[in-house]
């Protein structure tokens, strides 16, 4: 066994003692054991016992240890501290800048079990409450974790748009004559994209090959034949396909669909050497109708268009309200009365539906009773105080581990709607967890079913679920069912559109906002909507006051 190898395992073993709190003279021994081992010139493994506990900082317990980690190939007390945590935790104690101690607060005082949790919570500015954390802790972790994401080749769509923008604009200035469109996952609006794929047309392919290759846009840069890849300063790879200004919308919808799209639409054409003035013209060739970038993952998207036409495409301007929210009542940033004001004039929303966690929630501030009765009062009094414009009394109610919702009836009646999620025991079997959801969503009170599934992108894996059961069970409900607008959810994931709609199910575009910037993600909720073929009037968000103010009053059990 190489010294780097036992070292790694010693540090490993003293983070973790140091996690659980174990006696903190032993803490410090097998640090500095570690840290030695890990300089010595010879290898460790190589000596006898007796020439072991002689080296500085090891002596006779380490020493043994290291004998039992040589003959068993792990070391007992290790295993059992590994036993005890979770692995998303032991994983946390590699990541830089967040030693032992920060780590047993983020595990055992904000609930959280990974790394995944930990972002999400630093976007959520959870972790500038606990002790010993401040802002500029939390954006550190923050960046840290990005970091890691970006090793994986792997990021959000919205780390990525100001990324494909940038290139678009280095490429434009470079070459101001040519035609340059972004292409592929992310002209798809894929929720995760693992690389950016741009189509340059041009009149002289080579020149502009060549003056791509002589400036520092990219990173790694190769060129094959008029494909010239390289990757950003941020670590995302980056495909640029140069053609001749002719071929130019061929190209871009050759390199836009996936492959499975592309050679259906194509093997309907049967033209070789496509020449076109738009992409139209190749869906019109095509004998179908033209079909939005964001649908052409697969072939079902075609028989559709030629069976029943094509939705309309919800777009971010049919949005006119916004709910499930949280405000400075439970883990928001904002007060009630700033949040209806920027919804009322910089977002030009007619109604608010605020949804602070419930009272089981109490790692985001869950509102007691008591709270709940307050909050009413002010929304009355925002009511009437701010013109032309509603506030909707909502709650996000944790759904319990059996399903119920976390109020008595009295309580519950007293909401205009109700946000039903999952917070807890995430990792239930299907069966169980699908039951469960499908018994908050038989609760008359639940309005919306909260994302579904709990996933945070790149890093938690959602529970797993019977997506048919649940979303039938919306449908004999009538319980509408959420897209989390967060970027790291986009849960109800896309794939799932359909199915809700062609069941009847309504869907909503929820920012799930802590803070008012948090709005604008209303952006990618609407994005990954037309991914899944949502149209505005399958969408409750972009009901009108009037309107979505029946269906809430029509819903309420009497
Ligand atoms: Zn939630
Ligand atoms: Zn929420």
């Amino acid at each position: 066994m190489e010294n780097k190898t036992i070292a790694r395992t010693l540090r490993l073993l003293s983070q973790l003692m140091e996690l659980h709190e174990v006696n903190p003279f032993k803490i410090k021994s097998i640090a500095n054991a570690a840290f030695k081992v890990d300089k010595l010139p010879f290898k460790i493994a190589d000596k006898p016992f007796e020439e072991m506990e002689k080296v500085d900082g090891i002596g006779k317990s380490i020493a043994a240890k290291l004998q039992e980690l040589l003959t068993t190939g792990s070391m007992a007390e290790l295993q059992e501290l590994l036993d005890t945590t979770p692995p998303g935790i032991v994983e946390m104690l590699g990541i830089k800048g967040i030693g032992p101690k920060k780590i047993a607060v983020i595990w055992h005082e904000l609930g959280i079990e990974n790394t995944g949790e930990l972002y999400y919570a630093c976007n959520e500015n959870r972790l500038v409450e606990a002790k010993g954390f401040g802002l500029k802790t939390q954006d550190e972790i923050r960046k840290v974790i990005e970091f890691r994401m970006a090793n994986s080749g792997k990021f959000l769509y919205a780390q990525v748009e100001k990324i494909a923008v940038d290139v678009q604009e280095q490429i434009q200035r470079l070459l101001p004559e040519a035609s340059i469109m972004l292409c592929g996952e992310y002209r798809r609006r894929l929720e995760i994209i693992t690389e950016l794929r741009l189509v340059i047309g041009t009149g002289d392919a080579d020149e502009a090959i060549a003056i791509l290759q002589q400036e520092s846009l990219l990173q790694d840069v190769s060129v094959d034949s008029y494909t010239l890849s390289g990757k950003t300063e941020s670590g995302l790879e980056v495909n640029i396909v140069v053609i001749d200004i002719a071929h130019f919308y061929t190209e871009v919808f050759k390199q836009t669909g996936s492959d499975e799209h592309v050679e259906a639409i194509l093997g309907r054409i049967k033209e070789n050497n496509l020449r076109v003035e738009s992409e139209e013209d190749i869906y019109e060739k095509a004998g179908l109708p033209f079909i939005e970038p964001e649908l052409r993952e697969g072939t079902d998207i075609i028989a559709q268009a030629t069976e029943n036409g094509l939705p309309a495409l919800i777009t971010y301007n049919d949005l006119k309200g916004t709910l499930h929210n949280h405000s400075t009542w439970s883990d928001g940033v904002n007060t009630l009365e700033e949040i209806a004001l920027f919804c009322r004039d910089e977002l030009k929303l007619e109604y608010l539906g605020i949804c602070d966690h419930s009272k089981s929630a109490f790692y985001a501030k869950g509102l007691s009773i008591e709270s709940v009765l307050n909050q009413h009062e002010e929304i009355d009094h925002l009511n009437k105080k701010i013109a032309g414009f509603h506030i909707f009394k909502g709650i996000e109610s944790d759904i319990l581990n059996d399903g119920s919702l976390d109020y008595p009836d009295e309580i519950l009646k007293r909401f205009d709607f109700i946000v039903a999620s999952v917070h807890s025991n995430l990792k239930m079997a299907e069966e169980k967890a699908t039951e469960r959801l499908i018994k908050a969503i038989e609760n008359p009170y639940t309005t919306i079913l909260g994302h579904p599934t709990g996933r945070l992108l790149l890093s938690r894996k959602g529970y797993d679920i019977d997506h048919k059961k649940v979303i039938d069970a919306c449908a004999a409900n009538g319980v509408v069912i959420e897209i989390n607008a967060n970027p790291l959810r986009l849960d109800l994931d896309w794939r799932w559109h359909q199915y809700a709609l062609s069941k009847g199910v309504m869907l909503s575009i929820n920012p799930d906002a802590h803070r008012n910037e948090g709005f604008y993600d209303m952006h990618y909720g609407t994005l990954v909507a037309r991914k899944g073929g949502l149209s505005a009037d399958k969408c409750l968000n972009a009901r009108s006051f009037e309107e979505i103010k029946a269906i809430f009053a029509a819903r309420k059990p009497q």
